[in-house]
C-alpha cells in the first residue's frame, strides 16, 4: 500500500522515478550509476533515499536478489509483501492478498510472536517460460 507521499525529497523522487521506470527489480549499483547524472554522486545519498522509500512502501526490497522494485500498490501493508519470481527470466510481480496478513497474524510460533511484517518470495516458472 504505497502512501503516494507527495513530500518526498528531491533525491527520493529521483531514485523512485528510476526504480518505477524499470520493469524488473534493480540492484543498488544500477540505481547508483543511473541517478549519477541527476546529481546523486554519493552512495549514502542513494541508500538514505532507498531506506525512506522502503519505509513508506513506495519501494520494496527483494531480499533474495538484493534488489529493489517499485510498489505496484497491491500490497496489504508496506510491512507485508509477496512476490512471485520466475526462476528462468527473473520476472517479478507483486501479489495482492489482503487476507494473508490476517492469516499470518494468527500464526503463532512457540514464543507467541506478534507479527509486524513479512517478506514472502514465491519461486516458480512464469507463463512465458513454461513452454
Ligand atoms: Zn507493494
Ligand atoms: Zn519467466
Amino acid at each position: 500500500m504505497a502512501l503516494r507521499n507527495k513530500e518526498l525529497s528531491k533525491n527520493q523522487k529521483i531514485v523512485l522515478d528510476y526504480i518505477q521506470k524499470c520493469k524488473k527489480p534493480v540492484k543498488a549499483y544500477s540505481i547508483l550509476s543511473n541517478v549519477n547524472k541527476k546529481g546523486l554522486k554519493a552512495p549514502p545519498q542513494v541508500y538514505r533515499a532507498l531506506d525512506k522509500l522502503i519505509e513508506i512502501g513506495e519501494v520494496h526490497k527483494i531480499e533474495s536478489q538484493n534488489s529493489y522494485i517499485a510498489c505496484n500498490s497491491t500490497c496489504a501493508t508496506p510491512r507485508g509483501t509477496i512476490f512471485s519470481i520466475c526462476k528462468s527470466c527473473d520476472k517479478t510481480d507483486e501479489i495482492s492478498d489482503a487476507k494473508l496478513f490476517k492469516f499470518l497474524s494468527d500464526v503463532k510460533d512457540m514464543n507467541g510472536l506478534s507479527l509486524s511484517g513479512y517478506n514472502l518470495e514465491l519461486f516458480g516458472t512464469c507463463s512465458n517460460c513454461k513452454d
